[in-house]
């Protein structure tokens, strides 16, 4: 049976949720693996897989450069490696990013996801809601989102496939490798966005080795 090393970015934000929600589907799908928290660039040669959690963006980035940490990420993603961002996590990851009220925000980013995000679409911390979603995983599946000061992504290149919108507003997409929400799958009990990226890992290790 495969065994999975599944990283979570653990600079700040939602480190030991989403930690436990990969744990509860490792579980749940009968694998094997561990969840390790990184927070510097010495285990990620070894990495399956990585989640880059919800928090605040400008944060984790400038708190990444310790260890030119970003930076190895985004090679190890270029060369394949399933990565999952969340909320602030697709900000980092995306190629153009822009704030609701001030524009583009020159942030430090890995401009790896062909997607141009606007920055707390939602609104601030008391506009956070729930909704139920519809998303492609690869079939239609209804699952719940938890939007806290959460980005919409306005533009998509070519290579990326849209999963969910929300009122015409898209709330998830995947380019290849990269899998990115601007909700909180981590805070529901629904495990489904977790499942399908350790299927997104089991068939890039499948490919691999
Ligand atoms: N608004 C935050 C940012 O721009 C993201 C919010 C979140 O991750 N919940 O980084």
């Amino acid at each position: 049976m495969n065994y999975f090393n599944v990283g979570v970015l653990s600079i700040q934000g939602d480190i030991a949720e989403n930690v436990s929600a990969v744990q509860k589907s490792i579980k749940k799908l009968n694998y094997r693996g561990i969840v390790n928290e990184i927070n510097n660039d010495k285990h990620i040669s070894k990495l399956d897989g990585l989640i880059i959690p919800g928090g605040e963006s400008t944060t984790i980035a400038k708190l990444s450069m310790i260890d030119k940490l970003l930076k190895k990420l985004q090679n190890k993603i270029n060369d394949g490696m399933p990565i999952f961002g969340i909320c602030a996590g697709l900000i980092l990851l995306s190629k153009y990013i822009n704030d609701k009220k001030i524009g583009p925000t020159n942030q430090l980013h890995m401009d790896l996801l062909d997607i141009e995000v606007e920055r707390n679409y939602f609104g601030r911390q008391k506009d956070s809601f729930e909704s139920y979603i519809e998303i492609l995983l690869p079939k239609m599946i209804k699952t719940k989102g938890i939007f806290i000061r959460s980005p919409r992504i306005k533009k998509v290149g070519n290579g990326v496939q849209i999963l969910s919108k929300l009122n015409n507003n898209i709330i998830a997409v995947r380019q290849n490798n990269i899998l990115a929400t601007s909700f909180h799958p981590e805070l529901t009990h629904d495990t489904i966005l977790y499942e399908y990226f350790i299927s997104m890992i089991q068939q890039h290790h499948d490919q691999t080795h």
